[in-house]
């Protein structure tokens, strides 16, 4: 199981004075069950490139598909295939929006048709996974709780879907560090118990290397690299900077590479910090 682009680009605005081309011939293919990290700068192109991953934005030119189904098809198969294919938005608790926890988490699913006790069974699972009490939290406003939780919920929300991937848009941005590991925590569980594709964009070199198994890199609306994020960090500095990646990270990095007794094939003296 896949998701593919092949020869993805997009332009917003296109025909406009505003026209900007985002994404330029991009070709990568994702399998069910995988870890992998998006990072770049701000405006590198990574949202676009995660929503034409979902099938939220269709390419201009080539095609994005999910086993084969293309995603921006008007057919009940591709509209299955994106139903497949959940995302977090950033701060995904602006979209909170119903009176309880359970309505809220209980839209999606019902949304698929599910019999009321199929749609319960969901919620329950959901929170459960997300660490949410079904009897303290269910029938409370999402707007009661904590930033932590309200993310939470939110997450359970897609969650509940039982979706074969998950984008995620920035899922730590925002958090205190308890909350931050919290969530990284459920997000481990969906990849590890669950065996979810899991697709995360982060501007956090540190948060890819510690839990992503790939990493794609975009750097103008290109994917400029695509491997183990270690291997990328040993490998790739100079174009790691030319990317405009956060240079300090890169130097964190490298002295968790040295604590591990590796080491960078280039030198970082402390003068240059
Ligand atoms: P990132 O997620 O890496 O910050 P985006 O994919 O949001 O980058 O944006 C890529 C480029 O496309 C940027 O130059 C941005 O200004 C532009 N862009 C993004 N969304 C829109 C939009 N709705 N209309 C016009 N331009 C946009």
């Amino acid at each position: 199981m896949s998701i593919k682009l092949e020869h993805v680009s997009y332009t917003y605005m296109p025909g406009t004075p505003y026209e900007k081309e985002a994404l330029k011939d991009v070709s990568l293919e994702i399998h069910k069950g995988e870890f992998v990290a998006v990072i770049g700068h701000t405006g590198s192109g990574k949202s676009t490139l995660v929503q034409n991953l979902n099938g939220l934005l269709h390419p201009a030119k080539g095609t994005a598909s999910l086993d084969g189904v293309d995603l921006s098809g008007k057919t009940n198969e591709a509209k299955l295939a994106r139903g497949r294919i959940g995302m977090v938005f950033q701060y995904p608790e602006h979209q909170l929006f119903a009176e309880t926890v359970y309505e809220d988490i209980a839209f999606g699913p019902r949304n698929l048709g599910l019999s009321a006790d199929e749609v319960e069974t969901r919620v329950r699972d959901a929170m459960k996974f997300v660490g949410l009490d079904f009897e303290t939290y269910a029938q409370r406003s999402p707007f009661s709780l904590s930033g932590g939780q309200m993310r939470r919920a939110a997450i359970a929300g897609v969650v509940a879907m039982n979706p074969d991937y998950l984008i995620l848009d920035e899922p730590s941005a925002g958090l205190d560090p308890g909350s931050r590991n919290a969530v990284f925590a459920e997000i481990m569980a969906l990849y590890k118990k669950r065996g979810i594709g899991i697709i995360m964009v982060t501007h956090s070199m540190e948060e890819a290397a510690k839990y992503a198994k790939r990493m794609l890199v975009v750097y103008k609306g290109e994917v400029i690299l695509d491997g183990k994020p270690g291997e990328i960090f040993l490998k790739e500095k100079n174009r790691l900077l030319e990317a405009g990646m956060d240079i300090p990270e890169v130097y964190k990095l490298a002295d968790a590479l040295r604590a591990k007794g590796l080491r960078l094939p280039y030198e970082i003296t402390d003068a240059k910090r």
